[in-house]
């Protein structure tokens, strides 16, 4: 690459944040170079394809924005620029058809990322974005880019800069944190990642070998202010799924998790029906006739509820708050995302660093977090866009 050349705008980072962002400058006719650590683009976009893509959540903005927590009044501006509607007509725009499901999480119809990506990275190619993959950034060295590559190391001249460089889970797919340190050696704040929408692991007795890969339908997690009626899956190390990533941050947190094993019945009811008699049939088949409970949900029951209370009054008061005794959260380069990064105080409503006039952050990096559901991309669609549109804004100033 020519070492003179001064680019108008360079991002790094190939997910989804930093494609959002070199589109939105490319469009405005900057010349664009996209950089990435790894020998593709995308990659956690892809793994994130494997279980159906879940683009965004098709809600009204005031529903949408809560799932951001604590970070949802910065995020305010940015994702009602790019809502949910937003997203669904720039997927659309890109040749994919998509459907909404029942509980309005929207998925492309092919139910992975690849054609998407590709569409994406046509459209990107259109626009001139110029892209160099197995480029490492390392820093700045006065007021040029750093990078380590596989011929050595390079720097590179621009105007401005995008950062999109990711959270800090699944480490081999790009995302890896390494960025924070060189964030932090300028002084910039930051949170310390943490695991969210994480899996639990629980030491199972031996008891519970048969219900591996099973999964638990029809219940409720509860852990402090946060309740899921989505459904989990047993496996050996744990338990995981979208029901248990909607309270993994209440669980991070220090919240008890308690499984509701029968949110549809009363437990009033439940003890109606634990009260008849039982004639000769064993506690596990009494239970399985009169509550139909199903072989994973009794599994549970026994084996976090063990020794199971006589009185049918307390039992149903059990089956309605079985106490789920866990050793915490999957590690967090497990976790499907991270809480933590750069703190909002850092950065300008445009989402550039105060502290680096001229370089802009998009994407997981920001402090924030939210569940699964679409949540995530949704974030990391509309900083992506919101950050390439500041970072336009800042060229035409100069
Ligand atoms: C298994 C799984 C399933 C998921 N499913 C969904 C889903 O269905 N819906 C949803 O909303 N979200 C989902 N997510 C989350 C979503 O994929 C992420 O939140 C999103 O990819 C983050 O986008 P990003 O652009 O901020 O970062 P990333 O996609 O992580 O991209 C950051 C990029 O920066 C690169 N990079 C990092 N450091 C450097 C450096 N120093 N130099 C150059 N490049 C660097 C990395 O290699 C990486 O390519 C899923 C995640 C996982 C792991």
């Amino acid at each position: 690459m020519d070492q003179e050349r001064v680019w108008d705008a360079v991002v790094i980072g190939g997910g989804p944040a930093g494609l959002m962002a070199a589109g939105e400058l490319a469009v405005q006719g900057h010349r664009v170079l996209l950089v990435e650590a790894k020998p593709s683009l995308g990659r956690k976009f892809l793994m994130a394809g494997k279980s159906g893509l879940n683009l965004t959540k098709d809600e009204p903005l005031a529903q949408l924005l809560p799932h951001f927590g604590a970070a949802a009044a910065s995020l305010a501006p940015i994702i009602a620029a790019f809502d949910a509607a937003a997203i669904q007509d720039w997927a659309r725009g890109l040749g994919q058809p998509l459907f909404t499901g029942s509980t309005g999480r929207v998925f492309p119809e092919k139910m992975k990322a690849s054609p998407l990506l590709r569409a994406w990275l046509g459209e990107l190619d259109k626009l001139g974005v110029t892209q160099q993959t197995r480029w490492r950034w390392t820093g700045w060295q006065g007021a040029d880019l750093c990078f380590d590559t596989p011929d050595g190391a390079q720097q590179v001249k621009t105007r401005c800069t995008v950062l999109a460089l990711g959270g800090a889970s699944w480490a081999r797919l790009g995302a890896d944190g390494s960025w924070s340190e060189i964030l932090a050696a300028q002084g910039v704040g930051l949170e310390p990642f943490r695991p969210a929408n994480a899996g639990l692991l629980v030491d199972w007795s031996a008891h519970m070998q048969g219900q591996y890969g099973q999964p638990v339908k029809g219940v409720k997690w509860q852990a402090g202010s946060s309740a899921s009626r989505g459904e989990a899956v047993i496996s050996a190390r744990g338990l995981e799924g979208g029901g248990i990533y909607t309270v993994s941050a209440a669980v991070r947190d220090g919240a008890d998790l308690r499984v509701d094993l029968l949110p549809d019945l009363s437990a009033a009811e439940i003890t109606k029906r634990l009260s008849r008699p039982r004639g000769k049939a064993s506690l596990a088949n009494h239970l399985r006739r009169s509550l139909k409970l199903g072989a994973a949900r009794t599994a549970l029951l026994q084996e976090f509820g063990r020794p199971l209370p006589l009185d049918p009054g307390d039992l149903a008061a059990l089956i309605k708050a079985l106490p789920v005794n866990h050793a915490g959260l999957r590690p967090m380069d497990e976790a499907i995302s991270t809480s933590g990064g750069l703190r909002w105080a850092e950065l300008t409503p445009d989402l550039m660093l105060v502290k680096r006039p001229g370089t802009f952050c998009a994407g997981e990096m920001l402090d924030w977090e939210a569940p699964t559901g679409g949540y995530l991309l949704t974030g990391c669609f509309a900083t992506g866009r919101w950050a390439g549109q500041g970072a336009a804004r800042y060229l035409a100033a100069q």
